[in-house]
């Protein structure tokens, strides 16, 4: 196509002449430098792009920040990030370049614009615009991003006549599904009508056509109707001085196809095709006097319906609109519904949240048009009742606790709320997962452990060499991360445990002991492991180190020598001869059912040794006196002092459980108190009764209460205290 460059720059300049005319928000000299400067990057940026269409790419950027700029009636930086929102995505300029020469708000919208257009385009349609949706609902950072990407896709949707039907029945699909509900929800009523209209244009062109020339045909009828309903108003309210305008509001042809569909009726059968608006002029004091005069004066001469009343003023919807609708009984015996508005209330209807802190405004620009976007970021978020309609229409609390993320190629993947950016990798990919070195969130090394917000942009940083660790499960809330490192978790352990096997093995055979099924039974009980499994790992793990297989093999060795020692003594006692060992075994008296330790005195009338029979006899001065079962006085006793009888057992002391204090000083010490529960703990038989710690300065002290089976355990106990760093005494109460 031939191209005269002359004409096209000089309407290029027009167009930009344009833009700054149009803005509906008054611009400031710094606005006018800024939006300059964004118009000529753009304009060197596209220029050896053209639209399908066959004109200067450039044009689109200036179209789409008009519409942001007059239409919806945001602020320079809006206006210039929409005259740069193609030029990441499509051309040399990066995003340090845009943030280089506009600064960090304009290169954040340019940012997230860039993160939409790269969505990937060619999946399943339903499935993309299901993602897109809760992406845009959950893209919060700025909701200009939004906001502007509206306004493209309302000037691509104005401009799609060059494109393949399939393509534009896609993206009126897509539209209608997202970017309406959107408009509608952040108030922009205009553009959401504009946007159904155009969709309904491509998606259903008959029916479009049909309704189009209808509603065209209508016109003159309405034009009628709304002077005949005028004309009986005039006079009254001419009468109360009021200045107002009265016109038709068309029904939009998208509204009318959806009536027809819902209800399965034609086009005549809708009745309410149009509306007639009532625009006063007011003072912000006088408006909802004013609204509801106006309403007296309508009824007066039409009969209402009473169930048709909706008061948008004393209570504005969430997306700000404010006006008050009747519907009432008009002439030719129609119902026909009245929207009483304030020109105020007018132009936000028309326009939304910008027009609302225009007026608000005054001197301070700038609060004003963050605190509309503010606002808009709230009714995106808030899902109370005011918001029904949008979450009737998309069922927002099904995704309130899902977040939006992209990969490095710009594929949205959508993740629970709280999920870290391990999670991410294991969602990826399982092999991705496992192999995790570490992770960028928006180009920042960040640890695994990391909550992904919507909109993060997350590369996982692979090697071979890493591997899944126990602590991992506690940087991941999927249920899939979980699984995956504790399967490989498992698979370590397995491997581990092979290893484990294999050293065992060999330090037993200098050790002289056999890796049998016996010996692994005795490993398993000596080092109160569950299994073999765990015995191999631990091994192999290097928990249980070589000086401990050490002193197991000592002391299996010993055991074997035992069992023979043993032996030739059993056979002693067969032969009558009672050894000395046995005795000192039962070596101690307790008494009644909680076998407690009592004073007593060995009864001197039947002189019971260790291993006798006994009971004790509680006397009156002497305390428990021991008598042996068979002693002579033992039968009257038993009769006429039963309730003085306690029973009595010799015990084996070594096998006595007892409490004892331990009293320990030192120079605390960081972790000391966990160092020290730990090696309680980690001894057989201890039970940790009492703890009580205290630090005065560096000065540590504490006792603790435990309760052991015998001395040797208490003595490893103090030993092992004591090696503790920092435990200067360990002393027993
Ligand atoms: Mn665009």
């Amino acid at each position: 196509m031939l191209i005269d460059e002359e004409i096209e720059n000089k309407e290029i300049a027009k167009q930009y002449k344009e833009l700054l005319r149009i803005s509906y928000l008054q611009l400031s000299g710094e606005d006018k430098k800024l939006i300059r400067l964004a118009f000529n990057t753009a304009v060197d940026a596209h220029k050896n792009q053209r639209r399908k269409s066959g004109e200067a790419y450039i044009f689109h950027p200036i179209a789409v920040a008009k519409i942001v700029a007059s239409e919806i009636g945001l602020d320079a930086k809006s206006i210039s990030a929409a005259l740069l929102h193609d030029t990441v995505e499509d051309t040399p300029y990066t995003l340090n370049d845009i943030e280089r020469l506009f600064g960090n708000t304009v290169a954040k919208i340019v940012h997230g614009l860039t993160k939409i257009s790269r969505l990937k385009k060619d999946t399943d349609i339903s499935l993309q615009a299901e993602n897109f949706r809760k992406m845009l609902l959950t893209l919060t950072d700025d909701i200009r991003v939004i906001i502007i990407k509206i306004a493209d896709r309302l000037h691509n949707m104005q401009t799609m006549d060059a494109m393949p039907e399939y393509k534009q029945v896609k993206i009126a699909s897509e539209t209608l599904y997202i970017y309406a509900p959107l408009a509608h929800r952040i108030g922009m009523f205009n553009i959401k009508t504009e946007l159904e209209d155009l969709s309904l244009k491509y998606t259903e062109p008959q029916r479009f056509d049909a309704i189009k020339n209808k509603i065209d045909d209508s016109q003159e009828e309405q034009a009628k109707y709304i002077k005949e309903f005028s004309a009986f108003l005039k006079a009254s309210l001419d009468k109360e001085r009021l200045r107002y305008f009265i016109k038709g509001r068309s029904k939009s042809i998208f509204s009318i196809h959806k009536k027809m569909q819902a209800q399965n009726i034609n086009y005549e059968q809708v009745f309410d095709k149009f509306a007639i608006r009532i625009v006063y002029k007011s003072t912000p004091k006088n408006e909802k006097f004013l609204a509801w005069k106006i309403y007296s004066i309508i009824t007066d001469h039409f009969t209402p319906n009473p169930t048709r009343l909706r008061d948008w003023i004393s209570s504005p919807k969430s997306n700000g609109y404010e006006s008050l609708h009747i519907t009432v009984m008009g002439p030719k015996n129609k119902w026909v519904e009245v929207q009483i508005r304030s020109e105020r209330m007018h132009e936000i209807a028309e326009k939304g949240y910008a027009a609302h802190y225009r007026y608000k405004q005054g001197v301070e620009k700038d609060s004003g048009i963050d605190g509309w976007l503010n606002r808009l970021q709230e009714v995106l978020e808030t899902k109370d009742s005011n918001a029904v309609d949008f979450v009737e229409n998309f069922k927002l609390n099904l995704y309130s606790d899902e977040i939006f993320v992209f990969t490095p190629q710009g594929d949205l993947k959508s993740l629970p709320q709280d999920s870290s950016a391990l999670d991410f990798a294991f969602h990826i990919h399982t092999e991705i997962g496992a192999k995790t070195r570490g992770a960028r969130v928006n180009g920042k090394l960040v640890p695994l452990s990391r909550n992904l917000k919507s909109g993060d942009l997350i590369e996982i940083i692979t090697s071979e060499n890493a591997k899944p660790t126990a602590n991992w499960l506690d940087y991941v809330i999927t249920s899939r991360a979980r699984n995956k490192i504790k399967a490989s978790l498992n698979e370590e352990k397995k491997r581990l445990a092979e290893d484990g096997k294999e050293i065992l093995r060999r330090k037993l055979k200098q050790l002289r002991v056999k890796l049998d099924e016996k010996s692994i039974q005795q490993l398993v009980v000596y080092f109160k492991v569950n299994s073999s499994l765990d015995l191999f790992y631990r091994v192999g793990l290097g928990t249980i180190d070589n000086k401990r297989i050490k002193e197991f093999a000592v002391s299996f060795n010993n055991s074997f020598l035992n069992f023979f020692k043993n032996r030739l003594r059993s056979n002693h006692q067969r032969e009558g001869v009672e050894t000395e060992e046995f005795v000192s075994k039962y070596d101690k008296l307790v008494f009644g059912k909680e076998r407690e330790e009592l004073p007593y005195k060995l009864s001197p009338c039947c002189k019971p040794i260790s291993g006798d029979k006994v009971f004790g006899f509680v006397t009156i001065n002497e305390g428990i006196k021991v008598h042996k079962h068979n002693c002579s006085n033992s039968l009257s006793l038993q009769s006429n002092f039963a309730y003085r009888i306690i029973p009595a057992w010799w015990v084996d002391s070594s096998e006595q459980e007892f409490t004892s204090e331990l009293n320990l000083s030192g120079i605390d010490q960081i972790g000391l108190v966990n160092e020290v529960t730990r090696v309680i703990s980690n001894n057989m038989h201890v039970d940790i009764k009492r703890l009580n710690f205290s630090t005065e300065e560096e000065l540590f002290k504490g006792s603790i209460l435990v309760r052991v089976k015998n001395q040797q355990t208490l003595h490893k106990l103090t030993q092992n205290l004591l090696k503790l760093k920092g435990i200067e005494k360990v002393t027993r109460k």
